[in-house]
């Protein structure tokens, strides 16, 4: 009998695998895939993931996987350039944009250090029952072989079409609309040394990121509406080349050159998951999952193993149904305002003309960028920064006078 069997080993799973190991407790994690491999994502680290990372003991981990440390960013906002660095997170001001092939590895092993029982290529496909709670997993090997691990709780890290939460049923609190398609490629010979981020609203509708990776690479990444799908999916490399010419990046690619083919999804649903039941939860994309505009989506799943972890290590017992509620609750909490600003900039809209001029007042104003920034970077809370008096501040310029950090 394990304590908990996690199904998914990439950010979450991996992840609640490692801190409850170290905790002591038997842990099992399972996955589909084997590794090192990459998944269907882009893979931005913002500083918080790289705080939690960091209080996790793995800083020095991360600046071994090979891919360049990211001081600062681009946000071109219809025409609005915005450059600057994020507010730090515990003293983090670099980002990070690993492979997943990389990344994901990395932390199951670390996981495995660790003391987590690791079993990949296995697909799990049913559960397990002991007096109507979740007592386990089923599942079965490459080869067929059928295999079954009890647990005292399961817990689904298995992305956003979770197998536990549809065999679990739990029902969606929150769901909204799949607002836009992305689709990237790697390239070579694109030295920016930076993030850039492109947003053309009304009467063009698209976002493009460009962000450097391992090998010398950058990761392109492009986004239109998805109701354009249809209309472009006969000629998706041309719309991909057209966007990215549309924009100032377009020149930066002049002599360089794309590695592989074009990878994406049609679909980015938003929503918020039911992630706890009787002998169940659910950590990461499976139980909150939103468009990637934001690349939010790994610091989520690093963020919601910690506090799943956390509610484990409170409980006592032998049911840890308790623990997992807690852990929702404390999760919804921290969900709200960056789930609503996601789901706005995935409409691929114009900013409203009041924060077309916030953005004209901030571009030279290094200490409003930084806290702007600092809202995806995990640093400064967007309701302070949209705060009536903050905005104030920084049109009439005193925020930057008075110095704020
Ligand atoms: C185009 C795109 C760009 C993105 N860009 C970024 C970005 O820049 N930054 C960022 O932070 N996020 C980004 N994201 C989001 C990010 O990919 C996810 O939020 C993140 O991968 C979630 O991690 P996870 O561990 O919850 O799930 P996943 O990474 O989806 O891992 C789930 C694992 O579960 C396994 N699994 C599934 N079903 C089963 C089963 N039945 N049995 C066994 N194993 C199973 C799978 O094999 C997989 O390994 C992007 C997403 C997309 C689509």
């Amino acid at each position: 009998m394990f304590d908990v069997v996690i199904v998914g080993a990439r950010c979450a799973g991996a992840g609640l695998a490692l801190l409850l190991a170290r905790r002591g407790m038997r842990v099992a994690l399972l996955d589909r895939d084997e590794f090192p491999s990459d998944t269907l994502s882009g893979h931005y680290l913002h500083q918080s993931a790289v705080a939690r990372l960091a209080g996790w003991g793995l800083r020095a981990g991360l600046d071994q996987l090979g891919c360049p440390a990211l001081p600062s960013m681009l946000l071109d906002l219809d025409g609005v350039e915005l450059a600057g660095s994020a507010l730090p997170v515990n003293g983090e001001h670099l980002a990070y944009c690993p492979r997943r092939y990389a990344f994901d590895a990395w932390l199951l092993e670390e996981a495995r250090a660790a003391g987590a029982e690791i079993h990949t290529g296995v697909r799990v496909d049913g559960l397990l029952y002991e007096d109507e709670r979740v007592a386990g997993v089923a599942a079965r090997s490459r080869a067929g072989t059928r295999m079954e691990w009890p647990a005292r709780l399961v817990v689904g890290a298995d992305g956003m079409q979770s197998t536990v939460a549809r065999l679990a049923g739990a029902r969606m609190a929150d769901l909204r609309p799949s607002y836009a398609c992305a689709y990237y490629a790697y390239w070579e010979g694109l030295d920016l040394g930076r993030a850039e981020l492109y947003l053309r609203g009304d009467g063009v509708r698209r976002f493009a990121v460009a962000v450097p990776t391992n090998d010398g690479a950058t990761t392109v990444c492009v986004a239109w509406p998805a109701e354009e799908h249809e209309r472009l999916r006969g000629d998706l490399d041309g719309a991909y080349h057209a966007a990215l010419r549309a924009l100032p990046l377009g020149d930066k690619l002049d002599g360089a050159r794309r590695l592989d083919r074009l990878q994406g999804c049609i679909k980015n649903p938003n929503f918020v998951r039911q992630s706890a039941g009787p002998g169940w939860a659910l950590v990461g994309d499976a139980g909150y999952h939103k468009d990637p505009i934001t690349a939010q989506g790994m610091a989520d799943a690093l963020r919601d193993a910690e506090l799943l972890a956390d509610a484990i290590a409170l409980a006592d017992g032998s049911a840890l149904d308790p623990a997992s509620s807690t852990y929702e609750a404390a999760r919804n909490r921290m969900l709200g305002p960056l789930f609503d600003y996601t789901c706005a900039l995935a409409q691929l809209r114009s900013p409203p003309p009041e924060m077309r001029a916030l953005a004209q007042a901030m571009q030279h104003q290094p200490q409003a960028l930084a806290r702007f920034f600092g809202i995806m970077a995990g640093s400064f809370e967007l309701p302070a920064f949209f705060d009536p008096a903050h905005v104030a501040a920084i049109m009439d310029g005193s925020l930057e006078t008075a110095g704020a950090p």
